[in-house]
């Protein structure tokens, strides 16, 4: 080893040495920048040595924190004229004035939620591996294709009752207070039921169910890309840094989406498509006793259920809930000589509906479940996730 050399290189030395190597790879652990020293320059440093030197070499890339910071004013101003109408506000702590709080959700996202998002918002939150240690809290749902939805983010000084507070705050302006058949689900402990009851008194059925919130990320969406996996290699990111990049991942995310639609060949979103045609391939038997061209008893060993094809209903109430025909239903309209799928599909899941064109600029949007209308349980829309597995 180059021991003469180890003295030599300062901090200020290795910083300016590994700092395209940071640029790149912010997170780059000491021990990943002690390997490209000793390759590069024969060097070998102590730990603390390599710690301090790459922080050294972020503040030279991005600025201090302080420096950052700086910039929040100007990031907003940016955002807001580019993204007109949007919800995007900041805190700053009134004790020191010092940085406190970020909010982010465009209209164009929010609309695209209204337009035919699930009426659901899940709630969560992750610690941010950057010098300022706070939180990323996110709200988000699934389209109607099954996939993860972003809503709105923030970073928030740390988790608490009153960050929760101000940050479901926010979300409710972002809705334009819209949120009245809304489900909030979280498996978050800390104060949001509690935030969630005091800021929408007037609401019933607002329930934060831990398990089921984790059972829906585990088996929607292929939700190893919840909001939270999904960022997590910015998360080290200084924080007007950190927002940009989330800000250009959901920009991309739609623009790939909206160009999904394109290889779309069908009248329906690849998600119902599947499930009709493993609804339509299902080994089981059922006997059907039509008491008219549209309606009919559904029969076998197990059950007896009613389906009524023009009010897209079956006793058993999956149809009504998930806005897809349920076994029953299925094995009626396949003894149907001519079987018009889409008719029986709600709406939602339309193609149609998924793409929404709003002055030349591809609005992307989603179908979504009819559960909406359901008045009973919210325990029951969660069951459906199961329901549409088992299925
Ligand atoms: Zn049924």
């Amino acid at each position: 080893m180059n021991r003469k050399g180890n003295k030599q290189a300062t901090t200020e030395w290795v910083a300016n040495a590994i700092k395209d190597l940071v640029k790149w790879n912010p997170s780059i652990t000491p021990k990943a920048v002690q390997n490209e020293l000793e390759r590069e320059y024969n060097l070998s440093l102590p730990y603390m040595k390599l710690w301090r030197s790459r922080e050294k070499a972020r503040d030279l890339i991005f600025g201090t924190v302080e420096d950052d910071f700086r910039w929040v004013p100007t990031l907003t101003k940016e955002l807001v004229s580019k993204n007109p109408g949007s919800h995007i506000c900041y805190e700053y702590d009134q004790a020191d004035m010092s940085f406190k709080r970020y909010f982010v959700s465009f209209k164009v996202v929010i609309d695209g939620f209204f337009a035919g998002c699930r009426p659901f918002i899940g709630l969560d939150a992750c610690h941010l591996k950057g010098k300022y240690l706070g939180m990323l809290m996110s709200a988000i749902t699934l389209d109607g294709n099954n996939d993860l939805y972003p809503l709105a983010f923030a970073i928030v000084e740390s988790e608490s009752k009153s960050s929760w507070y101000w940050f479901i705050e926010q979300l409710i302006k972002a809705l334009y207070g819209d949120v009245n058949e809304i489900c909030f689900i979280s498996d978050m402990e800390k104060g949001i039921e509690e935030t969630i009851k005091m800021l929408l008194p007037m609401v019933e059925h607002r329930v934060c169910i831990r398990h089921l919130w984790k059972n829906l990320k585990k088996n929607f969406n292929n939700l190893s890309e919840s909001f939270n996996s999904w960022i997590s290699d910015v998360r080290d990111k200084p924080v007007v840094e950190l927002i940009d990049t989330v800000r250009a991942m959901l920009m991309v995310q739609r623009t790939r989406r909206s160009n999904m639609t394109n290889d779309w060949v069908s009248n329906l979103v690849p998600v119902a498509e599947d499930y009709i045609r493993k609804i339509t391939t299902t080994e089981e038997q059922f006997i059907i006793r039509p008491s008219s061209n549209t309606v009919a008893e559904v029969v076998n060993r197990n059950e007896r259920q009613e389906v009524d094809l023009n009010q897209m209903e079956c006793t058993c109430r999956v149809w009504q809930m998930i806005g897809l025909p349920c076994r029953h239903a299925a094995a009626f309209i396949c003894t149907k000589e001519y079987q018009d799928w889409p008719r029986y599909v709600h709406d939602l899941f339309h193609v149609h509906r998924y793409c929404y064109k709003i002055i030349n600029d591809f609005l992307f949007s989603c179908a979504y479940l009819s559960f909406l209308y359901i008045t009973y349980s919210y325990y029951i829309f969660l069951d459906i996730v199961w329901l549409m597995e088992a299925q």
